[in-house]
C-alpha cells in the first residue's frame, strides 16, 4: 500500500516540483518532417532583456513573438525584449536547414543521418537567456510525431520532457530526434542514455550499451568514479574511412554529451579496442576550458584513454 501511494502521488509530486521551480518553460512542437519546429518559451520571473543562440539564428527562426501578438527582431544571434512588456511568452517558429551531405567535422551541426534521423545544435534553434542565477534551470517538453524520440542532454523527466541547466549559450549542445527509444545503463551511479541513429550492418544495440559501459568502467577506474553522474551519449554511422570511429567530439551544453561517428559495419571486438570513446569520456575529468592550448586540453585526454583500456 505504501509503495503504491510513492508510485501514484510522490513520483508525479516531484516532477511538479521541479518544474513549479523553473523559471523558463518551453513547450516544442516537432513537425513530421523533423525540420519544422513551433516554440513557446515563458518566463516566470522578471522578462529576461535579450534571448540568444548562434550566429546562424536568424536564417532558421522566424516569426518571433509575443503571446499578444507584438512581433520581435532577430538580430544576429539575439532578440532584444522591451522591458516594458507585459506578456510572459515568447513564440517563435523554426525551419531547420539541415546537412545532408559530406560528413560532420566540426562540433554540433543540424543533420539528417539516413534520410530518417535528425541531429540538431541546439544553438541554431533555442533561444536562451544568459546563464545567470535568476534563470538557471529551464524546463523543456517536446511533441513528437508519433513513433519518434527525443534525445537531450538535460535531465529525462518523461519520454518527452526535460530540466535543464541554463549552460553559456556559447556550449554547444545536441537534441536528436530518433526513430528507436534510447537505452540507458547506469555505470558506478552515472547514467548513460544511449542513442542509436541511422543503421548498422554488425553491431547491435546491445553491442553498443557493451562498449559504452565497458569504456566508462575503464574511465571510472582511473577517478574511482565517472566524472559526470549523466551522459547523453549519440552514435551515427559514417561511411568515410575505414577508421572504427573516424570522427566523435564531446559538448557541454546542457549536460554532459558525446557524439561518435561509427563506422557502419565496426563489429563489437574492433570498437573495444578503438580508443576514441576513452578518449572522449576522459575530457570530462576536466573542465571546459577555453584556451588554444591543445597540448593541455588534448594532451591529457591522450594519455588518460590508454591507461583506461
Ligand atoms: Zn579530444
Amino acid at each position: 500500500m505504501k509503495i503504491i501511494f510513492y508510485m501514484v502521488c510522490v513520483l508525479p509530486l516531484c516532477a511538479f516540483a521541479e518544474l513549479k521551480k523553473s523559471p523558463i518553460h518551453y513547450d516544442v512542437v516537432v513537425g513530421d518532417d523533423l525540420q519544422s519546429i513551433e516554440v513557446s518559451s515563458c518566463f516566470h520571473g522578471a522578462l529576461p532583456s535579450t534571448l540568444s543562440a548562434n550566429d546562424a539564428v536568424g536564417s532558421f527562426v522566424s516569426n518571433v513573438r509575443f503571446k499578444n501578438g507584438r512581433t520581435l527582431a532577430v538580430e544576429v544571434d539575439r532578440v532584444n525584449l522591451p522591458a516594458t512588456q507585459t506578456s510572459r511568452c515568447v513564440l517563435y517558429d523554426v525551419l531547420l536547414k539541415p546537412r545532408n551531405r559530406g560528413e560532420q567535422r566540426g562540433g554540433a551541426e543540424t543533420r539528417v543521418i539516413d534520410d530518417r534521423d535528425m541531429l540538431t545544435s541546439i544553438g541554431d534553434w533555442l533561444l536562451r537567456p544568459d546563464a545567470d542565477p535568476e534563470y538557471q534551470q529551464f524546463y523543456i517538453t517536446f511533441v513528437m510525431p508519433k513513433g519518434v524520440h527525443v534525445s537531450a542532454p538535460w535531465t529525462r523527466v518523461s519520454a518527452t520532457s526535460f530540466v535543464g541547466m541554463n549552460t553559456p549559450v556559447e556550449w554547444e549542445g545536441i537534441v536528436a530526434f530518433l526513430n528507436r527509444a534510447p537505452n540507458r545503463i547506469n555505470i558506478n551511479g552515472s547514467d548513460f542514455e544511449i542513442s542509436i541513429l541511422g543503421d548498422f550492418h554488425r553491431a547491435t544495440s546491445a553491442d553498443m550499451n557493451h562498449w559504452v559501459g565497458r569504456s566508462a568502467e575503464g574511465i571510472s577506474a582511473l577517478m574511482g568514479f565517472f566524472p559526470r553522474r549523466q551522459v547523453q551519449v549519440i552514435i551515427s554511422p559514417s561511411d568515410r574511412t575505414n577508421s572504427t570511429v573516424p570522427w566523435a567530439y564531446i559538448t557541454r551544453g546542457g549536460g554532459a554529451g558525446i557524439h561518435l561517428f561509427v563506422k557502419r559495419d565496426a563489429n563489437l571486438e574492433q570498437l573495444l579496442w578503438d580508443f576514441s570513446l576513452p578518449h572522449e569520456m576522459s575530457h570530462f575529468m576536466f573542465p571546459h576550458i577555453d584556451s588554444g592550448d591543445y597540448w593541455l586540453i588534448e594532451g591529457l585526454p591522450t594519455y588518460l584513454q590508454h591507461l583506461s583500456m
